[in-house]
């Protein structure tokens, strides 16, 4: 599965809408992402994010804050993001230096601008199954799903990794399509015969390489959500070479699931906008 093809896909898409937007109504969203500390990774995915933005017509404003800002700075600058117009969806880049508390920075969004579908009131109607900004990098990977015109309703979906932030959203967003879902974790018994069941695998846990062809089931949809940085490079958590020649369908590492996570974010801030303004496109 090519994640950068549909990404430019969803984002040709957003920049017509965003036009159409700006010579109706001279509205152009915004959106605020806020780096703290020079991690290099967080730097090269910001500098993405602003591309992006770039590029469809979003307005973009990084606020770069020094690792060692307090905490109570941080939620003023969030106060003051949430009351700007200008603004219609506020990031905050993950993770934050140790001192400060990442579950407290984002309870301070406002739920209506929280584009990465982190805060409370958003993951609980995700569990509900009530309409919300759903979090980037899940949407992403069911759209990745969706394209492959497979179906969802009534398939076996096995999700490798519980984090708040891709695991449990992604398994809440598969069982509200109708799929059986297994959720897997580093405690789990049996992990190769449980995934191997599955018509649909997510491989969210962080482990370069740590599936292979024995925990695939022959023509399975294989989504490698892992970014691993190692010796020889960026590689997932599964293991292209042995899996591709099993999976029916399988996503790369670079060019899978993180073009499609950014292109999530970006419609995310458009929906922001729509919703606080209250228009149609
Ligand atoms: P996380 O918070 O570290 O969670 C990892 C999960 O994997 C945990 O639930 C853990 O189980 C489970 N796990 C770890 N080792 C395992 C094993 N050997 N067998 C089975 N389960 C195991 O990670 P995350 O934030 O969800 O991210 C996961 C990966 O996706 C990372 O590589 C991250 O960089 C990547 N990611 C990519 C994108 C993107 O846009 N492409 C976005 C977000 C994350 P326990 O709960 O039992 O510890």
């Amino acid at each position: 599965m090519d994640g950068r093809a549909l990404a430019d896909n969803v984002m040709d898409e957003i920049a017509k809408k965003l036009m159409a937007l700006k010579k109706r109504k001279n509205i152009v969203p915004g959106l605020a992402v806020v780096l703290i500390g020079d991690d290099p990774a967080s730097q090269i995915y910001v500098r993405n994010k602003q591309k992006a933005c770039q590029r469809v017509g979003i307005g973009s404003y990084v606020k770069k804050l020094d690792k060692d800002v307090t905490e109570s700075y941080v939620l003023g600058l969030i106060k003051e993001l949430n009351s700007d117009v200008h603004i219609n969806g506020i990031l905050v880049q993950l993770p934050l230096p140790s001192h400060i508390n990442p579950e407290c920075v984002i309870n301070a969004i406002s739920p209506e601008k929280d584009v990465d579908g982190f805060h409370p009131l958003n993951a609980g109607r995700l569990l509900r199954g009530e309409s919300c900004l759903e979090p980037c990098t899940p949407k992403g990977i069911i759209r990745l799903v969706e394209q492959t015109g497979e179906g969802i309703a009534g398939k076996n979906v096995c999700v490798i990794g519980r984090s708040n932030i891709v695991g449990k959203p992604v398994s809440l967003m598969f069982l509200k399509r109708d799929a059986t879902v297994t959720i897997c974790h580093s405690k789990t018994d049996s992990l190769a015969k449980v995934a191997s069941g599955a018509d649909i695998l997510v491989v969210a846990c962080g482990k370069p390489n740590i599936i292979d062809d024995q925990f695939v089931k022959k023509g399975a949809i294989v989504i490698d959500v892992g970014i691993n940085r190692t010796d020889i490079g960026l590689t997932g958590d599964v293991d292209f070479k042995k899996v591709s020649g099993k999976a029916g369908w399988i996503t790369p590492v670079p060019g899978g699931v993180g073009p499609v996570t950014i292109s999530m974010l970006l419609e995310n801030t458009l929906l922001a906008a729509q919703i606080r303004d209250d228009y149609e496109l």
